[in-house]
């Protein structure tokens, strides 16, 4: 049941949201551009909203989602507090709520009861309007996230949050303004506009990375990648595979994807500032891209009647082929990856016995990774 065929009445207004959105969007709607006008920003003005907005990306991507709803990597406490103050800048609520709301998110995605911005629910209300009203599916609910509620560091922020968030929002960019003599143009540019554009951008997360882009590890949810998005975000319009790998900690896991929040927490770890960083192991990850790929050939073969009887059986007997050897490689690959396991916890691998079972692993990965690119190919016979 889509939003607008909801017949109970709307939950009351949430005022000081409201207000909020409503006030500073105004502002950068008006008074932003007419200041431009008249008195001009400063490189120094720029330079400083633009840091600003990316230090807040950043403080929500690898921050909020990655690090603590997701718990993908840990992190030094210099880079968690790092972290949290330009979360707090970004003025999303504190950690708790942002993170037990999201993990609510990914274990009822799409539920238009149950997730808190089911895009189910249309574009408005994943984007914005779920915070504009007291809906019951946002109800809070801290018993999800136990473990950050042990943290002090975050415990701080929930409780003094009102007066951290002005301290932020206010503080740093009336800091910025002293420093580089333009406090208007300053709290103008890295205060007002850096906020509304940082909060829409990552609102499109819960909204566009819903609806718009592909579906190339699962469709099991409405969750999808893009690009566009994924440069908006600092690599989280990666939100197909997030959705199904959600404990690793890069989103665009490919080598040539922009997730800079990936290469943020990956540097790091160079200097030894994050560690145990979780990876999918890319076994599982070819192994979700060939399913899908499979089931998408598959659809175009039953709806495919323009291509001659014999042909299309021959196509069949091909995709009908690939999908065995897919499902043995499968097999092969588990069986292979217990032995290696088995092995390690009796502490009896042998240099050489641990080489020959990687390389067999490879090998299967390889074969994989092949047969991806035979069935894109079958995939553009069958038009
Ligand atoms: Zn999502
Ligand atoms: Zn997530």
């Amino acid at each position: 049941m889509s939003q607008n065929a909801r017949t109970e009445p709307l939950p009351p207004l949430d005022l000081t949201n409201t207000l909020m959105f409503a006030i500073t969007l105004g502002i950068t709607l008006t008074v932003v551009p007419w200041y431009g006008l008249t008195h001009g920003f400063t490189p120094a003005d720029w330079v400083v909203a633009i840091l600003f907005t990316a230090l807040n990306g950043l403080g929500i991507t690898a921050g909020y989602h990655r690090l603590w709803a997701h718990r993908t990597y840990e992190a030094h406490w210099t880079v968690r507090l790092f972290l949290l103050i330009f979360g707090t800048m970004a003025l999303q609520n504190s950690a708790f709520a942002w993170c037990s709301g999201h993990r609510t998110h990914h274990l009822n995605v799409d539920d238009e009861d149950k997730d808190p911005y089911s895009a189910r629910r249309g574009f408005w209300f994943s984007h914005i309007g779920w915070m504009l009203r007291r809906y019951p599916s946002g109800q809070e609910d801290f018993s999800n996230i136990p473990d950050l509620k042990r943290d002090p560091m975050l415990a701080f922020q929930h409780r003094h949050y009102l007066p951290l968030l002005l301290l932020a929002n206010f503080g740093l960019p009336l800091l910025a303004g002293l420093v580089f003599h333009d406090v208007l143009g300053m709290l103008l540019l890295a205060g007002v506009a850096r906020l509304v554009w940082s909060h829409h951008v990552t609102f499109f997360i819960n909204s566009l990375a819903h609806m718009w882009g592909t579906r190339p590890y699962t469709e099991e949810n409405s969750a999808r990648d893009n690009p566009v998005l994924a440069v908006l975000t600092y690599g989280e319009g990666y939100h197909n595979f997030h959705h199904i790998f959600a404990h690793d900690y890069r989103n665009g896991v490919r080598w040539w994807q922009w997730d800079p929040t990936k290469w943020f927490i990956r540097g790091l770890s160079f200097v030894g500032l994050t560690r145990r960083l979780k990876r999918t192991p890319d076994f599982q990850i070819q192994r979700a891209l060939l399913a899908m790929q499979f089931k998408r050939t598959q659809a175009r073969l039953e709806a495919a009647p323009a291509i001659a009887a014999p042909r299309l059986e021959a196509l069949r007997a091909r995709v009908a082929h690939e999908y065995e050897g897919f499902l043995t490689a499968v097999a092969d690959w588990a069986k292979v990856k217990e032995q290696w396991l088995a092995e390690k916890k009796r502490a009896v691998l042998e240099q050489w016995d641990h080489v020959d079972l990687q390389s067999k692993l490879r090998d299967i990965e390889r074969g994989l990774s092949l047969q991806r690119r035979r069935l894109r190919i079958l995939h553009a016979q069958i038009a």
